[in-house]
C-alpha cells in the first residue's frame, strides 16, 4: 500500500461536515451554498437525465460543453481558447489530479503557496514531485517577487497558484500575479492556475486570469468548476482549458482517472454557460448581502475578520478577537460545545502553520448565517 494515502487523515472538510450532521450543528465548515442555485440549470439536468443518451459521452468532453466554456472565457475575460483546448473533467479536483499526474517528471520541484487547498500536495507527491512552499502571511496574505524567487530552485517545474484563494478570500492584485507571471517566464515555468473561484468575487472586482498576462497563455493550464459557477458543488463538473502541448498530455491522463462525466451533467452546465451577466451580477451581489450579514454580525461579537475580495469564505484571526485558543482547539469545541462547525486554517498547511486563523463559509440563507452567528458568539 502506498504510506502517502495509508498514512493521511480523512479531509478536514469531510470531518466537520460529519461532525456538524452527528452533532446537529450549523455548518459554516466545508464550502457549499444553501441557496441560490440556478432552477433552470436543475431542471435541466432532470429533462436530461429521463430523456436523453446515459452512455459514455466522448472522452474530451461533449462539444457543446467544450465550445460553451471556451465561448464563455472569451465572452467574460477576453481570452481565447479553441473548443479542442479544453477537456472536461469529474470535477475541478479531477482536472488538478489529472494535471498533476500528466504535467510531473519524477523529481520535479513544485512550488506551492501556502495556506493552499488541501487536494495539492497529496497529487503532487503521488506525481513524483517535491513540493516547495511559499508562506503567505496574514492579515494580507501578499505574494512578493523575493518569496517566490526564494523558493525557486533548478528543479523547479511547476507552479500551483489558486485565485481567488481558498480558504483566504484573497483576490491577488494585477501587481502579485505581474510578479509571478515575470517569474514564470524567466524560468520557463508551467502554472497549473485553479480558478475555479473566478465568478464568486463578493467584493465586485473582476477575476484576473493569469493566462491573459504577457507570456503567460502558453503555459497556463486553467482550471474551472461548474460546481462554483451554479452552486451545484455535488456535480463536480469542472475542466481545464490549456494550450494543445499542455491539454493533451492531461487528455491522455484523463482518459485512465475517470475517462468521462456523466452527459446529461455535461449537457445542462452547457446549457446553463448561455446565461447572460445578469446571473453572474445577481450571483455576486447574492454573497455580498451574505458576507456583509457574517462580517457584520462577527465584529457585533467581538471577532476579527481579515479582509478577502473572492471566494464565499472569511477569516477570522482569534487572537485579534481576543480568543488564547489555537484555530484545532478552538474549532472542536466550537462542533461539540457551541454547535458550530468552522475549518481550522491549520488544515491549510504542509509546514509552518499559522495556527490563529479559522475559516468560515458565507454562501447561506440569513437564518443559517443568523443562527451561525448565535453559535459564533456562545463559542468565544
Ligand atoms: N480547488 C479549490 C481551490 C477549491 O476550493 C475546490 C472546491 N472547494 C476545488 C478545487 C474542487 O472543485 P470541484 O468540487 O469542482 O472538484
Ligand atoms: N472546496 C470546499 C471547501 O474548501 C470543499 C471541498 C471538499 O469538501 N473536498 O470547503
Amino acid at each position: 500500500m502506498n504510506p502517502l494515502f495509508r498514512d493521511i487523515p480523512t479531509s478536514v472538510f469531510e470531518r466537520m461536515s460529519l461532525a456538524a450532521r452527528e452533532l446537529g450543528a450549523v455548518n459554516l465548515g466545508q464550502g457549499f451554498p444553501d441557496f441560490g442555485w440556478p432552477e433552470d440549470v436543475v431542471a435541466k439536468a432532470a429533462e436530461l437525465l429521463t430523456g436523453a443518451a446515459s452512455q459514455y459521452p466522448p472522452m474530451r468532453g461533449l462539444p457543446e460543453l467544450r465550445a460553451a466554456v471556451a465561448d464563455h472565457y472569451s465572452q467574460h475575460q477576453g481570452i481565447a481558447y479553441a473548443p479542442d483546448e479544453i477537456t472536461v473533467t469529474s470535477g475541478a479536483t479531477e482536472a488538478l489530479a489529472s494535471a498533476l499526474l500528466a504535467l510531473i517528471e519524477p523529481g520535479d520541484e513544485v512550488l506551492l503557496f501556502q495556506p493552499l487547498y488541501d487536494a495539492y500536495v497529496p497529487m503532487v507527491r503521488r506525481g513524483g514531485g517535491v513540493p516547495r512552499y511559499v508562506a503567505l502571511r496574514p492579515p494580507e496574505w501578499r505574494i512578493t517577487r523575493e518569496a517566490i524567487e526564494a523558493a525557486l530552485t533548478p528543479r523547479t517545474r511547476l507552479v500551483v497558484f489558486n485565485n481567488p484563494h481558498n480558504p483566504t478570500g484573497r483576490a491577488f492584485s494585477q501587481d502579485e500575479l505581474t510578479a509571478l507571471a515575470e517569474v514564470c517566464v524567466a524560468r520557463d515555468l508551467i502554472v497549473l492556475s485553479d480558478e475555479v473561484w473566478e465568478h464568486v468575487m463578493p467584493g465586485g472586482a473582476a477575476h484576473l486570469p493569469l493566462a491573459s498576462l504577457p507570456g503567460m497563455s502558453d503555459r497556463t493550464v486553467k482550471v474551472g468548476s461548474a460546481g462554483k459557477i451554479f452552486s451545484l458543488t455535488g456535480w463536480k463538473v469542472g475542466w481545464i482549458a490549456a494550450p494543445a502541448a499542455l491539454g493533451d498530455p492531461i487528455t491522455k491522463a484523463h482518459q485512465f482517472v475517470t475517462f468521462t462525466t456523466p452527459p446529461n451533467l455535461q449537457a445542462a452546465v452547457a446549457y446553463g454557460l448561455g446565461k447572460d451577466e445578469a446571473y453572474y451580477r445577481d450571483m455576486r451581489a447574492a454573497f455580498a448581502v451574505a458576507r456583509d450579514r457574517l462580517a457584520d454580525g462577527l465584529a457585533d461579537a467581538g471577532y476579527v475578520v481579515l479582509p478577502g475580495e473572492g471566494s464565499y469564505f472569511l477569516c477570522v484571526d482569534l487572537t485579534a478577537s481576543g480568543i488564547a485558543a489555537d484555530d484545532l482547539t478552538f474549532c472542536e469545541r466550537a462542533v461539540r460545545e457551541a454547535g458550530i462547525a468552522a475549518i481550522p486554517l491549520t488544515a491549510f498547511f504542509e509546514e509552518t502553520p499559522v495556527t490563529n486563523v479559522i475559516r468560515l463559509c458565507f454562501a447561506k440563507k440569513q437564518e443559517t448565517i443568523d443562527e451561525g452567528l448565535k453559535r459564533l458568539a456562545a463559542a468565544r
